[in-house]
């Protein structure tokens, strides 16, 4: 912390001087402190890998292990259940949280916690990669007890023989653990010959006699062996098709192949999908009109598959943003983006939220553009700032509610005019002006009551790191239901994993919640009906 804000802290800032029952937040200025289990959600959401604008990731990361470890003490079980329903939910940008969070169970002091923990990893850590990353993050909170040891040898065991070779497949080669490594310490035996022999050549993967084993009892492995004796194109596809591989498979040199990449588009998950757009459409797979963008198009706003895929709308802005620009982050690779490609992920930001009915209530949405949301990156995206994935959730209350004002703010707010027609990317990038102001989060109240604007509810997105103004978001709002709507209801909503609220929890009228959370909308509408 720079000595200007420590000055600026202590002496209580240029801001309002605190009220009774508020705390310091990193900004210089003065918040609610929320309960426990909301920061816990916060932290499942956001994530702490970015920090802050005012404090740096190991600082952030080391108060949400607190948060953790707190929660852990009260209620052991209540939090185990949290981070498992939050992950398998997909309601959060990235796993990484809820793995590092249940890592941190598996390390508590009650043993009875510690098992609640390990029998939800396999809820938790679904993929190879997820087991592997629980291992790095487990690894350095304990030791590998018989417990951790039969449970990580349980996740193997317990996995379909077909998804654990494919996992197999997708993921022999990492830095840090490999699931060689995993299996040399858990030694599962599995009573089934296929599984024994998907495990076998797993810890034993130059073995040929291992490979050949584990060929003849699961199919995706005979193709995977298949594909190593051959540098045909044709016979490559052929093998993808028919045994349903992954990209992973495929030797570098085909891997600009077009009819390779129509093969693994017969049975591409959707992760997958999102993640190539560019290259198929590099390799001119996808170009307008053909089969197989008809096809990308159509899988992509498909809402219920977007669920079970758990893809978060987020990722699909993400995919946007690149996808239209039409070359990557580091320039070399360039492709033409399909129109109708384009249209599909715009549309299918709005149906990865889930089936959501618009709350019908007038809304003011101000969305903080201020410095630190424009310096700060949203929920572990290493490209996306916070002001511009709030941005986005605005574009969602627009498009889903009847009376929507939006207003951007710093130390003042303005109206912005945003359509439910125009695409997401657009209307993100029309915050990217602003040039990074103080902080005020009272500014979009006392504008609704300067202007008399008659709204139901407020919807902040903020990072709650205020600190500039004459009053208080919680005294604005008090005004503004004394001049104009006595009802008036607030959601805040976080961009950060942070500890304080510029309203007041225990406000009735109030419903705080991690701004990324893909359920913002369903628990905003069921908050304003309530
Ligand atoms: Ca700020």
């Amino acid at each position: 912390m720079s000595y200007k804000r420590i000055l600026r802290s202590i002496a209580g800032g240029p801001g309002p001087k605190p009220l009774a029952g508020q705390v310091p937040n990193d900004a210089g200025g003065f918040v609610y402190e929320i309960g426990m289990w909301d920061k816990l959600d916060r932290f499942l959401i956001l994530g702490s890998e970015n920090g802050t604008y005012y404090v740096g990731p190991s600082t952030l990361t080391v108060r949400n292990l607190g948060t953790i470890d707190a929660c852990l003490q009260a209620d052991g079980r209540r939090t185990v259940g949290r981070i498992a329903n939050i992950s398998a939910s997909g309601r959060a940008p990235k796993n990484e949280p809820a793995l590092i969070a249940l890592a941190r169970a598996a390390a508590a002091d009650d043993v009875t916690v510690r098992r609640a923990a390990l029998d939800a990893l396999p809820k938790v850590a679904r993929t190879g990669t997820h087991l592997l990353h629980f291992a790095d993050y487990v690894e350095s909170m304990r030791g590998w007890g018989r417990s951790l040891r039969r449970s990580v040898g349980d996740w193997f065991l317990n996995q379909p023989v077909d998804r654990l070779a494919l996992q197999a497949v997708k993921y022999r080669q990492r830095d840090g653990w490999s699931l060689r490594d995993l299996l040399r310490l858990a030694h599962p035996e599995p009573a089934d010959p296929a599984a024994k022999a998907v495990i076998d050549w797993i810890a034993h993967p130059d073995d040929p006699q291992a490979l050949s084993r584990a060929r003849a009892q699961v199919p995706i492995l005979e193709g995977f062996a298949r594909i190593r004796e051959t540098a045909q194109a044709e016979d490559v596809a052929d093998a993808i098709v028919r045994y349903s591989l992954p990209r992973e498979v495929v030797p570098t040199e085909l891997l600009n192949d077009r009819s390779v990449w129509d093969a693994l588009l017969v049975d591409m998950p959707m992760t997958a999908m999102i993640r190539n757009l560019a290259k198929m459409s590099a390799v001119g797979l996808l170009t307008p009109g053909s089969k197989a963008a008809g096809h990308v198009a159509g899988r992509l706003v498909d809402g219920e598959a977007l669920t079970k895929a758990r893809i978060h709308p987020i990722a699909l802005l993400l995919a946007l943003r690149t996808y239209a620009r039409g070359r990557g982050v580091l320039g070399h690779q360039t492709w033409t983006p399909v129109p109708g490609i384009v249209d599909a992920l715009d549309a299918g930001f709005e149906a990865a939220f889930g089936r959501v009915e618009g709350s019908g209530r007038r809304l003011l949405v101000a969305v903080d553009v201020s410095g630190s949301m424009i310096g700060c990156r949203a929920a572990g995206s290493p490209v996306l700032s916070a002001m511009e994935a709030a941005a986005a959730m605005a574009v969602q209350f627009v498009r889903t509610e009847p009376q929507v004002h939006v207003v951007s703010f710093d130390t003042t707010a303005r109206p912005e005019s945003l359509s439910r027609r125009q695409r997401l990317d657009d209307a993100v990038a029309r915050f990217r002006k602003y040039g990074g102001g103080g902080t005020d989060v009272a500014q979009p109240i006392l504008h609704a009551l300067k202007q008399r604007i008659e709204v139901d509810a407020f919807v902040l997105l903020t990072d709650h790191e205020t600190w500039a103004g004459r009053v208080h978001a919680q005294q604005a709002l008090d005004d503004y239901r004394y001049g104009v709507n006595p009802k008036a209801r607030i959601v805040c909503l976080a961009t950060s994993a942070t500890h304080g609220q510029v309203i007041d929890p225990a406000d009735p009228l109030a419903f705080g919640a991690a701004g990324f959370d893909a359920a913002v909308p369903e628990l905003t509408v069921d908050f304003l009906r309530s």
